[in-house]
């Protein structure tokens, strides 16, 4: 079965914790704080693998947690950081986030991407030693491994779609211009999983096909086969539309062509205008005066038109000619970028929890969400730390940090970020 669509859950590891621990040494009566910071939890990390074509491992296996960074212990080890969960995806694999749609990592390309951030350690107490706190005794816990319920969509990544009616050849056309070799047959939906074939043009050019399963009529609005498949189409930088023009199954072939138009096009208006070559296929089959008639139709409308007979490989040379010129001034394939966090509304932060406590004079803050805030914010530039002051105050944190007792000039600490409280 071929499965393009996947649901996962996904955890980095959370940092280790920091250590609070005292060098001892004989005859030294007491010694300094020497606790280590806790080591960084594992990312998650994505990967292409090119000898992956479906998601479906991702149908058994849906939970992916990444192991939590070391603890720090005393004689200032530092613990250690914790190794990345690596999962491979076929190539082509978008990671979109479920709760909020949005993209958070394309795996197209050959490098690969961290989608979730494993936790920072927390600091060991050796970080909180100053001249009037000799020996403190607290340190801070690792912070939490990024955690995302998201879905997996494979887009595969083909120049050229070849798109059309069930049974009208376009599994025969893909095998005898490239290397692929997909099922063939007088019956529908031969096809049913999307087949890419390299159709190589000369020792140094070459371009990538990909033969969509038969779409019918409603596909666009998820009746029957191909609405899943059109997912696939997306990324292509130009559309190949075989119709079968001697309408050996009792269809009209000019009523086959605008069908298959509105699907795409109610699937996704973009689709509508990507760049299209009519190959009218089974040329056999039928009369040159109906091969003609149809011709005339599709150039009325503007599109490029290349009779052929695919089965026998006739006249296909120059509709790929013409596929390669039109690529040659064609943008490359679509890599979608990662889309950024939202911004949390003043309204959420209103109503996020914190956590205040006290150890030996420093306010430890503790809100899982206040991390979210702190990652965007760019402590160099002004309008940031206003936000930034402004987020303190309407969430909260500064009247919680005044119900546990701050005074002036106590330390603040929130996370990798100390500061000194001023009213
Ligand atoms: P698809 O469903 O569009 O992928 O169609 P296929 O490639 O599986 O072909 C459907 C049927 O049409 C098969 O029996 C092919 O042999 C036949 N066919 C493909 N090209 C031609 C052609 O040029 N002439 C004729 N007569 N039959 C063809
Ligand atoms: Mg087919």
């Amino acid at each position: 079965m071929f499965v393009d669509i996947a649901k996962i859950f996904i955890k980095a590891g959370d940092g280790g914790d920091g250590a609070v621990a005292f060098h001892r040494e004989k005859y030294v009566a007491s010694g300094g704080p020497d606790g280590g910071d806790g080591g960084r939890g594992g990312n998650i990390v994505f990967v292409a693998d090119d000898n992956l074509s479906t998601l479906a491992d991702f149908r058994y296996k849906r939970k992916y947690v990444a192991q939590k960074g070391e603890n720090g212990r005393g004689g200032r080890c530092n613990g250690k950081k914790a190794e990345d969960l690596v999962i491979r995806v076929p190539r082509g694999t978008l990671i979109k986030e479920v709760n909020s749609g949005r993209i958070l990592a394309d795996i197209s390309d050959k490098e690969p991407v961290i989608v979730a951030k494993g936790g920072k350690g927390g600091w060991g107490n050796t970080h909180f030693a100053t001249p009037t706190r000799q020996t403190p005794r607290f340190s801070k816990p690792g912070q939490p491994g990024e955690e995302y319920e998201v879905q997996l969509e494979l887009k595969l990544l083909a120049d050229v779609g070849i798109v059309g009616f069930p049974n009208v050849g376009k599994s025969t056309l893909i095998s005898v211009v490239s290397e692929a070799k997909p099922i063939i047959a007088n019956y529908h939906f031969t096809t049913i999983t999307p087949v890419l074939g390299v159709v190589r043009m000369g020792p140094e050019s070459s371009f990538v096909m990909a033969d969509i399963p038969g779409l019918i009529e409603g596909a666009g609005d998820g009746v029957g086969l191909g609405h899943q498949f059109l997912r696939h189409v997306e990324r292509c930088r130009l559309l190949v539309h075989v119709v079968d023009v001697s309408g050996s199954e009792g269809r009209d072939p000019k009523e086959d062509f605008r069908i298959i138009n509105d699907e795409l096009k109610k699937f996704n208006p973009e689709l509508a205008e990507r760049p299209m070559i009519v190959a009218g296929n089974k040329c056999d089959l039928t009369e040159d005066e109906v091969v003609d008639d149809f011709r005339q139709f599709i150039e009325e409308q503007g599109y490029k038109f290349f009779p052929i007979m695919a089965a026998i490989a006739y006249d296909v040379k120059p509709l790929l000619q013409e596929i390669q010129e039109q690529l040659s001034k064609l943008p490359p394939i679509t890599r979608y970028e990662a889309e950024p966090a939202p911004v949390l509304s003043e309204d959420e932060i209103g109503k996020q929890e914190v956590k205040v406590t006290n150890h030996g004079g420093v306010y430890f803050v503790e809100a899982d969400w206040l991390l979210r805030v702190l990652r965007m914010i760019d402590f160099s530039d002004t309008d940031s730390l206003q936000y930034f002051q402004r987020v303190l105050i309407s969430s909260g944190v500064i009247e919680a940090l005044k119900n546990a007792g701050i005074q002036e000039g106590d330390t603040v600490s929130l996370y990798d970020f100390e500061f000194e409280f001023v009213e």
